[in-house]
């Protein structure tokens, strides 16, 4: 997979004394979601918000001394891969802090605003002033601004105003809010751990620090989560239609995660059996990609019974910077990550699954070097549709012009990464491993143009007393 990047990663823990190490342990299973910096903010005995920021990852920026100093037994923390807003500016890495006329909040939000730059424009006009280039400060000032008493109709209200993507937490003094967008891009579970309350953008999140999964929160849903773990939940916004990203199953999600409803390892496997019934060729080998074609690669050698090797290992230690030697080396970038198993290869005709493709220069080096480790023939399988269109919900997509599907046809494409042939797998192929029942739930806006329409609407106000209405109170 390439070219397609994570957005980020959200972990909220209320109830708990050690709340900064779970949070900490929480943002190092999603580190997949976010590499470029690490946040964490919680709220201590005394009322204060404190915390701490670092670019890199989790577990570099974090030490033990640093989480021993943020106390508190209610807390939110975000890994950032930046989509919106200059990468390495500190000011951008989440959680934010803010006061209100409600008094202080700290926010942490994966996804993307599609109405930011209106929104951005339109309170500067009206004198906001923003510390960062996020789109997630657009909640705080709206946040801010509003004249509604209660915090949870100001919540509503800019639900209202917002448009786009969000798995949102919004920490005050008093209790956490979690809440989802009303098509539900970006996924957010909530779970327990005995007394304390834990949200994760995955499920991984919470297995790794032994929390129970209780269920996702819905698209639209506002879930306020109170101090002695009691929950009371509310659906203020609806849309006509669900938008869950088909790109978490396919690429973003850990494959040990539960999200949408689904096993993401079962899911990925149904797609690469779906590619194989379509598009099989006779081959004496299917390899994988890794990470994320592996589970599509195992489906699909399944499917047509036929071995599955080894057939690129993956160095998982590289970091950001590498120092080339003056003469340059054919595929450096790609060698440093990627290399071939030569008995896996040599003399094979081979079916190489991998998840997606976007630009497909790094596909052109990878099947160079698969070719040169003597693979007799390559046949490029990707498990998902061609990429013809950006997204604006959130991924990091190329312009339409650098998306390659947008601009040549799969032969052309097959001659230009190398391939003897070259299948994707269909949407219906696609949608026939999302589920039957699901499939209806979910966008397609990059394989097909057809984005979600922005039809939310605001019903009925639910009741903003503390513990009483109708909304759903749980308890444990
Ligand atoms: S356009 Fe594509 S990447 Fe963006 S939310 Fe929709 S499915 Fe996901």
């Amino acid at each position: 997979m390439v070219g397609f990047r994570e957005e980020c990663g959200v972990v909220g823990v209320v109830g708990d004394p050690e709340a900064a190490k779970l949070i900490y342990l929480g943002l190092y299973a999603l580190q997949h979601r976010g590499q470029e910096a690490a946040g964490i903010i919680t709220l201590n005995d005394q009322g204060e918000f404190h915390g701490h920021k670092a670019f890199g990852l989790v577990g570099d920026g974090f030490t033990n001394e640093i989480l021993s100093k943020i106390e508190g037994r209610t807390g939110i923390g975000h890994n950032r891969y930046s989509t919106t807003g200059a990468s390495r500016m500190v000011q951008n890495i989440q959680p934010f802090s803010f006061k209100t006329p409600l008094g202080s909040m700290a926010i942490a939000h994966n996804g993307n605003l599609t109405n930011a730059d209106v929104l951005r424009s339109q309170l500067e006009a009206q004198g906001s002033i923003f510390q960062s280039t996020s789109d997630t400060e657009i909640f705080m000032h709206l946040l801010a601004k509003s004249k509604k008493a209660e915090l949870l109709d100001r919540i509503i209200e800019v639900m209202s105003q917002v448009k786009g993507a969000y798995s949102l937490l919004l920490m005050t003094k008093d209790r956490l809010y979690a809440l989802r967008d009303p098509f539900g891009f970006r996924p957010l579970v909530i779970g327990r751990r005995g007394a304390c309350v834990v949200v994760a953008s995955e499920t991984c999140a919470l297995e790794l620090i032994d929390a129970e999964f209780e269920r996702e929160i819905a698209p639209g849903e506002i879930v306020e989560i109170f101090p002695d773990g009691f929950i009371r939940s509310s659906f203020p916004i609806q849309s006509p239609r669900k938008a869950f990203c088909s790109f978490e199953p396919i690429y973003f999600a850990r494959p040990d995660s539960k999200i949408f409803g689904e096993e993401i390892y079962s899911l990925r496997k149904r797609i690469g059996a779906n590619l194989a019934r379509e598009s099989h060729v006779d081959a004496d080998v299917v390899i994988a990609i890794p990470d994320s074609g592996v589970p599509m690669a195992l489906g699909y050698a399944a499917e047509v019974n036929l071995p599955m090797e080894l057939g690129l290992v993956r160095n998982h230690y590289v970091g950001r910077t590498f120092i080339e030697p003056s003469q340059s080396i054919r595929d450096f970038g790609v060698k440093l990550k990627l290399n071939p198993v030569g008995s896996t290869l040599a003399g094979k005709r081979v079916v190489v699954v991998d998840d997606s493709l976007v630009r497909g220069t790094t596909s052109v080096k990878i099947l160079r070097m698969l070719r040169k480790a003597g693979a007799k023939e390559i046949h490029m399988r990707l498990g998902s549709p061609p990429i013809t269109h950006s997204c604006f919900f959130g991924v990091d997509t190329p312009e339409r012009g650098q998306l390659l599907a947008a601009q040549q046809t799969i032969d052309e494409i097959r001659e230009f990464i190398g391939a003897d042939t070259l299948a994707f797998l269909s949407l219906p192929g696609l949608q026939d491993a999302l589920g039957k029942g699901n499939c209806q739930n979910y966008c397609y806006g990059c394989f097909n143009g057809d984005y979600p329409e922005d039809t939310c609407r605001v019903i009925e106000k639910q009741p903003t007393d503390a513990l009483g209405g109708p909304g759903l109170r749980s308890g444990f």
